[in-house]
């Protein structure tokens, strides 16, 4: 993060030298919108469209199912509950279709920087940032 926008007000300065200022700056604002879309680090609780940081989600999830790579997210605003699919670097809202399943799809996903998961007989674990989270499965 510290290293790209002095690349860009050197990139700028260097446009501005060549009297290019006006059609680069513009580009610039482009790419840098394209930018934070691809980098968007919340998730939206579908019921109540609160968005969530995967720390948040992590913590206030609890049961899991390990073979699906889902966790179960209380949403800590409406209450209402969530099945978020957990995977290496990336995590997503469920929408659970219900019985006679398993019937389901993608919500919405996000990239999450530092994170793995590993599912154990029983359990699920995610380490985000280093710090351990586990999840019981439901029974
Ligand atoms: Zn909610």
């Amino acid at each position: 993060m510290s290293i790209k926008p002095s690349k860009n007000a050197a990139n700028a300065q260097l446009a501005a030298s060549r009297g290019l200022s006006f059609a680069p700056s513009v580009r610039l604002v482009t790419l840098c919108k394209e930018k934070k879309a691809k980098m968007k680090t919340t998730l939206p609780c579908p019921k109540c469209s609160k968005e969530f940081t995967p720390t948040e989600i992590l913590e206030a999830s609890t049961l899991s199912w390990p073979e699906l790579c889902w966790i179960y997210f209380k949403c800590p605003k409406c209450g209402k509950f969530t099945h978020i699919q957990i995977i290496n670097g990336r995590m997503s809202t469920v929408n659970f279709l219900g019985a006679p399943g398993p019937d389901w799809e993608i919500i919405s996903t996000i990239e999450v920087k530092h994170f793995t998961i590993r599912r154990d007989p029983g359990f699920m674990h995610a380490w985000l940032d280093g710090k351990h989270y586990e999840f019981e499965e439901r029974k």
